[in-house]
């Protein structure tokens, strides 16, 4: 049985007074969340310490945005897993569409991420998916099977989770249809040698959209930008059907 995981993606949101406001509005809401279900919030770095010591005695696994390859090094500004595990962080988003498209990020250097975040002993969410453009040129396997054949090279299938992020879809309320996104993660997975990865659907998932995402067989979870920030959103889409 393929692991149910969601997750919620901060991104570059809520100092540490609003992280503690979030969870003590949260944790209370997930108390009936059924055991198999994996409940994760990826937290900007400067919000990991708070949100682990709310973490003590519950649930929620804690993740983080974001790995850099080497363990130490004069890489200024960059966070190594070491560093990330030492502080209670089981996850990490590696190869997000806004780190592509903003910092440079490339399949070469999301390649290196994974295997440093799987040595380090972390579990990394690799993100991928295709542009508008890419979508109408016909060309969504030709970029998802390039970003996965370029990204996984000597990366551990066992120890990942993949999160298929259409970009058009990402913070614009323009969710992919559910059968459109399982019939791509069903592609994904048969491009894998190993068809037990974990894979996720991420793009505007809502509590209004959640259960008929989740109800697709093909998808094992969610990975929730702007849904993930209220409270009371992300406890609604948690305790989904
Ligand atoms: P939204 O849920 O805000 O569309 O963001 C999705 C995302 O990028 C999660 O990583």
């Amino acid at each position: 049985v393929r692991k149910v995981i969601i997750a919620g993606n901060w991104k570059m949101y809520k100092t540490q007074g609003e992280a503690a406001e979030f969870l003590m509005e949260f944790i209370p809401e997930i108390d009936n969340v059924p055991e198999d279900r994996e409940v994760v919030l990826c937290v900007p770095f400067t919000d990991l310490t708070i949100v682990n010591k709310s973490l003590h005695g519950n649930r929620i696994r804690l993740g983080a945005q974001n790995v850099h390859w080497e363990d130490c090094g004069a890489y200024t500004g960059e966070i190594s897993a070491s560093m990330l595990t030492e502080m209670g962080v089981r996850y990490v988003i590696v190869g997000h569409s806004e780190r592509r498209q903003y910092f440079g990020e490339t399949d070469e250097t999301v390649n290196l991420r994974l295997k440093a975040a799987q040595n380090g002993g972390l579990i990394p969410i690799l993100c991928v998916g295709e542009t508008k453009q890419q979508r109408d040129a016909g060309a969504v396997e030709q970029t998802i099977f390039a970003q996965l054949d370029r990204g996984l090279e000597g990366v551990d299938l066992r120890r990942l989770v993949i999160a298929y992020e259409p970009i058009w879809a990402i913070g614009t309320g323009e969710t992919c249809e559910a059968i459109e996104a399982n019939r791509v993660i069903g592609i994904i997975r048969d491009r894998l040698s190993d068809p037990q990865v974990t894979i996720q659907y991420g793009g505007s998932v809502k509590p209004s959209n959640i259960d008929e995402i989740m109800a697709q067989p093909q998808i094992d979870g969610v990975l929730v930008g702007g849904a993930s920030l209220a409270a009371g959103d992300f406890a609604g889409i948690v305790n989904y059907k």
